[in-house]
């Protein structure tokens, strides 16, 4: 899928706001993503899952995503895959499998986050899952906000729908504040963002 047409997807369900943003870190920013707006509307899901699914070209028999922002992500590419999709989470901020998900032995995970920014979270995973017996053998992102692969040094390929950089500046360095406009902060009414 060209970019243009991915981000109209974002645009049109207000997973993609552009402006002028205070971010929760405290930084300012042109453009702000909200990947679970995007992932709410089931149609927009299912294209851009299916777009994602067609680029997968290694043998996997299972999805796995990080809670909470690649849950429904991991299960919308699982179903395009046509492979089961699981989820792991944080308890006590240490990431773990539970719910009674397990695999078998050298089980091949496709390794899935709605937004990559460092792949922290995702090499947590990872320790997670090779410690349960699966072998992770691909990772991939709705959105790539890294501009590189965090994966090639374990040998992992990375597939993703879009891959857009967001520049963020110190209030004292922003341009927009330069050019006397005041940053908003997005989603505040809704909790923390996806943007730290
Ligand atoms: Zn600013």
């Amino acid at each position: 899928m060209q970019e243009a047409e991915v981000f109209e997807h974002f645009r049109d369900s207000g997973a993609l706001l552009e402006g002028h943003f205070e971010l929760s870190s405290g930084l300012h920013s042109d453009r702000y993503f909200q990947c679970a707006l995007v992932l709410s509307e089931p149609a927009r899901a299912e294209v851009l899952a299916k777009d994602f699914a067609s680029q997968v070209n290694v043998e996997v028999d299972c999805v796995v995503g990080p809670a909470m922002g690649a849950v429904v992500w991991s299960q919308e590419v699982g179903r395009a895959l046509g492979k089961r999709a699981l989820f792991t989470e944080r308890k006590d901020d240490v990431m773990c499998l539970r719910r009674g998900f397990s695999f078998q032995p050298g089980e091949r995970v496709l390794l899935v986050e709605d937004v990559l920014t460092t792949g922290g979270s995702a090499r947590e995973v990872i320790e997670v899952l090779e410690a349960q017996g699966a072998k992770v053998v691909a990772c991939g992102a709705l959105l790539n906000r890294s501009g590189r692969n965090p994966f090639e040094e374990l040998g992992l390929p990375l597939f993703e729908v879009v891959r857009t950089e967001v520049k963020t500046w110190e209030p004292k360095e922003c341009p927009l504040c330069a050019a006397g406009g005041e940053a908003v902060k997005p989603g505040s009414r809704k909790g923390p963002g996806e943007l730290a």
